[in-house]
């Protein structure tokens, strides 16, 4: 816990430009507010992750292929972070981060009525092929 405010400290000294508030869990809010959890496992790699978000410019996404992509991407500037801060790069804890995305997105994307995965348009709209025929 100590060497994690130790982190927080140095990161926000290095990154003035974005606010850092203590919250429930980690998330990123566009533009510059960063929420991060003391309470987590994995600190580091999870404040580099939404620190990612937040240089790599994620402010808004309608589909959730974009998001997940959106994810990806925060996760390779996590890397390149945590290889210059001298923080271990876990790829397994990354990949189940990955994995229980994909499986949150897989059953929202499940059709309530009759449970065909439905597809999503540009819009962020989601049809189901089988019912809305
Ligand atoms: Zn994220
Ligand atoms: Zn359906």
């Amino acid at each position: 816990m100590e060497n994690s405010i130790k982190f927080l400290v140095s990161i926000k000294k290095t990154y003035p430009e974005f606010n850092f508030k203590q919250g429930k869990r980690f998330s990123f809010h566009p533009k510059k507010t960063i929420t991060y959890s003391e309470t987590e496992n994995n600190f580091e790699l999870l404040l580099l992750h939404e620190l990612g978000h937040a240089l790599n410019g994620d402010f808004s996404f309608k589909t959730d292929i974009e998001r997940l992509k959106i994810e990806m991407n925060a996760w390779e500037t996590a890397k390149k972070l945590a290889n210059s801060l001298n923080v271990t790069y876990d790829e397994e804890f990354i990949e189940n981060e990955l994995d229980s995305y994909r499986n949150w997105l897989h059953k929202k994307s499940l059709c309530k009525s009759c449970g065909l995965t439905r597809y999503q348009t540009p819009d962020g709209v989601y049809h189901c092929p089988h019912c809305e025929l």
